[in-house]
């Protein structure tokens, strides 16, 4: 079990927390991944904790009380996809949510499958040239901005992290074009993360520095009417309304307080509907 929040996803039941499951493996091959342990690991020798079956999975997160639904998570789920099809399906009949938490490198047709029956989606939107998803990430962007749209044409909840890395996908102009084509194609209400880099696998750049974020996140701000900072002590996490300015969301860590929300996730200061809860 999961803060929702921990995924990212901030404006999808916030506060709550899911239950949350993931496998080996991955259709890409980041420098900088973060959970190489798993994603790069060998399926002919990694030793498997549990395996469940789709109905098995289902009545497991269904025993836990407080649980809203099923993330699929820590490696990349694409890969499992038919896995996730099944179980989703299962899920969605019993009244569970359905989150994906991926890379967004699928193919149209899979992916309007999986739409039919997962109700939120963060992915990874890791920059905004081709040439740093060829030398970085092994892998092409055009799909991955393919996948945004399809997703948010099927109206399903759609959060956007972005991982800062320094001199590799920082660069303001590039970074500008990347948070335009976001509130362009997607929508200004799009939630966008930005999380601070540390190094891991294959890379050794120092971290983030604190005022590039916050350069960013100000360049992000002129587009787009959610952004937060993830991986930071310090970091924008408050939800504050669009329309009147009210606080709605308050997160300390994960400790989450949504004193400004009824009961239907609106505005208690305006009625404007920011989430479902
Ligand atoms: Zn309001």
């Amino acid at each position: 079990m999961d803060p929702i929040e921990k995924k990212p996803l901030y404006h999808f039941y916030p506060g709550r927390h899911i239950f949350s499951v993931g496998s080996i493996g991955c259709n890409l091959d980041c420098d900088f991944c973060q959970n190489h342990e798993i994603s790069q690991a060998d399926p002919g020798t990694y030793q498997i904790a549990e395996t469940y079956s789709p109905a098995n999975l289902v009545a497991k997160a269904l025993a836990i009380a407080g649980n809203i639904g099923i993330a699929y998570t820590y490696n990349e789920p694409v890969v499992w996809s038919e896995y996730i099809l099944d179980t989703a399906t299962i899920a969605k009949d019993a009244g569970l949510k359905n989150a994906m938490i991926t890379n967004g490198y699928i193919n149209e047709e899979p992916l309007g499958e999986l739409l039919l029956v997962i109700d939120a989606f963060s992915v990874d939107l890791k920059g905004f040239s081709e040439s740093f998803y060829n030398k970085t990430v092994g892998g092409r962007m055009e799909p991955v901005l393919k996948s945004l749209k399809q997703i948010r044409k099927a109206g399903k909840h759609l959060e956007i992290v972005n991982l800062v890395i320094p001199q590799l996908n920082d660069d303001k102009r590039i970074f500008r074009s990347m948070i335009q084509w976001i509130s362009n194609e997607l929508g200004d209400d799009t939630v966008l993360h930005l999380s601070r880099y540390f190094p891991k696998h294959r890379l050794g750049i120092e971290p983030t520095p604190l005022h590039t974020l916050e350069e960013l996140g100000a360049i992000s701000r002129e587009f787009l009417k959610f952004v937060y900072t993830g991986n930071v002590q310090s970091g924008q996490n408050d939800t504050l309304c669009p329309n009147c300015g009210h606080m709605l969301i308050s997160r300390h860590g994960y400790s989450v307080t949504c004193a400004g929300l009824d009961t239907s996730g609106k505005c208690i200061s305006c009625s404007f509907k920011l989430c479902d809860r």
